[in-house]
């Protein structure tokens, strides 16, 4: 089989996990693609999780209320090893890249990190990847059992299949976990993130400042429903928080329409977004690198521009 660890939160099954079960079709690898779902009071996600997925596996414990690493990497070393898996596909998340190294280590099986497509070659899972970066893109194939993070917003989220897939539960014996989380802050925000979002109005330096980031970038994505995004200029700059860099090395995106506003488009940052379906950009510079990518471009003054169009989508 081959096997997915679901990434979840707040009882609803995330992107990232819809990706990767279309990462799992496109493999090439043969068996049922079983998603395995970790977690307490877990029903809802892992009915989400039968709707795409051939099978799915669930772990509905106290011991998995939250995320920790040595937990993890147990119980999924525990399902790959009585699944047989061939393949076991970890999501390029924070955890994802924490805790999938250690299921390489317990299965004694390779390791390949933030694919962006996946194929086989024989008996081999072949990869392929960014570095140097970003300016090369790298394959990279291994034998047998192989143990994969997918770099989110790299595949196509899978459509529900028509036919859910079957439930089972599963026992799992738990190392009781040697880390222990002994505080939490979490920054609250109503706007989609970034990593869901359908449309994504992005900044960059263009914009001008941090006011103008505000009433241009956050206006309009407020007016459309939208998820915010910046360059790394803008976060460089101070002006909008890390986690809503896009690119390199940021986050990896792949919405229906990506609105930059005053984005050149270098190399890096459209590592980042140049899967999006729809890229609509306005930059004053004609001969700016994003027009190259963009389905749609105005050539244009944002001060100008922007306002017209938060005005329009206000009606
Ligand atoms: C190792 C490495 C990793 C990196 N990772 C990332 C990454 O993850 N993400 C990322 O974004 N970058 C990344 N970068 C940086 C990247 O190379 C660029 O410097 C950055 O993306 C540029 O940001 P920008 O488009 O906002 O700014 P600029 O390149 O300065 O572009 C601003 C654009 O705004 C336009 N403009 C100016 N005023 C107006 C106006 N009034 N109206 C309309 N248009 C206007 C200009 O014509 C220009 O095209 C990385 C660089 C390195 C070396």
């Amino acid at each position: 089989m081959i096997l997915i660890v679901a990434e979840h939160t707040a009882g609803k099954l995330a992107k990232s996990t819809l990706e990767m079960v279309t990462a799992a079709r496109e493999s090439g690898r043969e068996g049922p693609v079983t998603l395995l779902v970790l977690g307490q009071n877990v029903a809802a996600v892992a009915a989400e999780a039968a709707a795409v997925a051939d099978q799915v596996l669930v772990a509905d414990l106290p011991a998995l209320a939250a995320y920790n690493a040595e937990v993890w990497a147990a119980a999924t070393t525990q399902i790959a090893q009585e699944g047989e898996a061939s393949v076991v596909m970890i999501g390029g998340s924070r955890s994802g890249r924490e805790y999938a190294p250690r299921v390489a280590v317990k299965l004694d099986a390779p390791y390949l990190e933030d694919a962006i497509k996946l194929s086989s070659n024989g008996a081999a899972l072949q990869a392929q990847r960014y570095t140097f970066l970003a300016r090369v893109t790298e394959t990279v194939e291994a034998d047998g059992t192989v143990v994969v993070t997918v770099k989110p917003g790299s595949f196509a989220p899978a459509a529900p299949a028509a036919t859910p897939g079957e439930q089972y539960d599963v026992e799992l014996d738990l190392p009781a976990p040697r880390v222990q989380v002994t505080g939490r802050s979490v920054e609250k925000s109503s706007r989609v993130a970034l990593t869901e979002a359908d449309v994504i109005v992005t900044g960059g330096r263009g914009v001008g400042n941090p006011e103008n980031f505000a009433r241009y970038v956050e206006g309009l994505a407020d007016n459309i429903g939208a998820g915010v995004g910046a360059t790394r200029a803008v976060v460089d700059a101070g002006w909008r928080p890390y986690a809503e860099q896009v690119g390199q090395t940021g986050k990896t995106v792949q919405p229906k329409a990506y609105i930059a506003l005053g984005v050149s488009g270098a190399v890096q940052h459209l590592s980042g977004m140049g899967k999006s379906k729809n890229i609509i950009a306005i930059n004053k510079d004609a001969e700016a690198p994003i027009f190259k990518v963009a389905d749609y471009g105005i050539v244009g003054d944002i001060n100008e521009i922007v306002p017209a169009l938060i005005e329009a989508s206000r009606k």
